[in-house]
């Protein structure tokens, strides 16, 4: 029973803490939320800034000046914009510490508390405080503040105002102060409880959006048996990196690559086991793409692709003598491989030189056309050529 009453309480704190969402989808939706915090922040401080300053010059230029309220004025709109710039440094931080958004909210809020005392309490010592409170409260609603943090600065905004309407005012407003101070801070912890749920609500369902369109961006550039890269998203990729040529020394670098005799792996081994190759074989062109920092992609059936830029010219062949080793050690048995007992690929490479004025196509058919001298010239080898370059070819030694 006595369970029973402290598992029903756990529940109530448990879901008031969470907005009733649970703690991972809660911590989920509250770190876009902080960001809109500080865009909040930002704004709410501006504004503050351009009611306070011209406020601050009336009382200087009135007939009876009143330099103090000129100075507080003044001061309040200093003060706001000095968190305005801060907020906006804040904002261009990669990684947005969240104690420094509390701290910068809560000196939001301690500004406009030094207003509202002012207003309600010192200028008009005969109207109650709750106006002010109110004030703060509207305030509160444009953040997406954790409960405790809402309810610690609410109050904290009851105590102060109810003690200085106590200690500055007479008993008949100020026990009509009290009263409207709780009803007023009781209906805004409601309300920004509300709409901060509300909110974060809507925070999940557009993360969940977003989610759900990377997914299927992902899918759609993304070849389901290797997970390379597919031709779609290879033809965008080489036209990018074609458009974004770098200096006039570096080299753009293309290599088409064919699997040696597949067709007879598959007459030999079934489909499924042809599948399981191909599977394989984009294992280790996703491992080489880690490794060397190149771009691959399935593009045909057995026809891959792999494109990167290079200074130094004699990197290709350390790509290429890599990409073949990486093969070579998968040590796929093709026991119908004319050139091997295992399987092989065979590679054509054309290099671009940077800067030259060229078409994508043009150059996929002139790597097309190496990787046919490759095949014409025994397979298992790759044959570089490119802009400037005398042909040469590349084979591993064999053990
Ligand atoms: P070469 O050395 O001249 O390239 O000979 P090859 O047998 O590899 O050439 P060919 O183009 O005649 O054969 C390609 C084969 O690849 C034919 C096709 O059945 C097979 N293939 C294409 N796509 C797939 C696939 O997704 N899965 C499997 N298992 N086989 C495929
Ligand atoms: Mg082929
Ligand atoms: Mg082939």
């Amino acid at each position: 029973m006595i369970a029973n009453i402290r598992k029903f309480f756990l529940n109530i704190i448990y879901s008031w803490r969470f907005y009733t969402f649970g703690r991972e989808q809660y911590q989920e939706c509250m770190s876009n939320a902080f960001v809109n915090n500080l865009q909040s922040l930002r704004q709410g401080n501006f504004l503050i800034a351009i009611f306070a300053l011209p406020c601050g010059f009336i009382p200087i230029f009135a007939e009876d000046k009143n330099y103090l309220k000129a100075l507080l004025y003044l001061a309040v709109a200093a003060i706001a914009l000095i968190l305005s710039f801060l907020t906006n440094y804040v904002m261009q931080q990669i990684n947005v510490n969240n104690r420094r958004i509390y701290l910068l909210i809560t000196l939001f809020y301690a500004n406009l508390m030094i207003f509202g005392i002012y207003f309600s309490v010192w200028a008009n010592p005969d109207k109650p405080a709750s106006l002010a409170l109110c004030f703060f409260i509207c305030a509160l609603l444009l953040f997406i503040n954790p409960p405790q943090f809402n309810f610690f600065l609410t109050l904290s905004a009851v105590v102060i105002f109810t003690a200085s309407t106590i200690f500055v005012k007479e008993y008949h407003i100020w026990i009509y102060d009290i009263i409207y101070v709780v009803v007023s801070g009781s209906l805004g912890l409601f309300f920004t409880w509300h709409i901060s749920k509300l909110r974060l609500g809507l925070e999940l369902s557009a993360n969940e959006l977003e989610d759900e369109r990377n997914k299927y961006v992902d899918q759609s550039i993304t070849d389901e048996l290797t997970q390379l890269r597919n031709r779609r998203d290879f033809m965008h990729t080489f036209q990018r990196y074609l458009s974004n040529y770098r200096t006039s020394d570096d080299w753009l670098c293309i290599a088409l690559a064919d699997i040696d005799f597949f067709k007879f792996y598959n007459d030999t081994y079934g489909h499924p086991q042809g599948d399981v190759c191909l599977r394989s074989i984009g294992d280790a062109l996703n491992w080489l793409r880690d490794d060397l920092g190149v771009y691959a992609a399935r593009v045909g059936g057995e026809e891959f692709a792999v494109i990167w830029f290079e200074k130094d010219s004699s990197h290709v062949d350390k790509v290429i003598n890599q990409w073949m080793e990486t093969i070579k050690n998968l040590k796929i048995l093709h026991e119908k491989s004319k050139v091997s007992d295992y399987v092989t690929m065979s590679i054509g490479v054309y290099k671009a030189r940077c800067g030259l004025t060229h078409d994508s196509q043009v150059l996929y058919d002139l790597a097309d056309k190496a990787l046919y001298a490759a095949k014409g010239g025994g397979r298992n080898c790759a044959i570089i050529t490119g802009d400037d370059i005398k042909q040469y070819k590349i084979t591993l030694p064999n053990p």
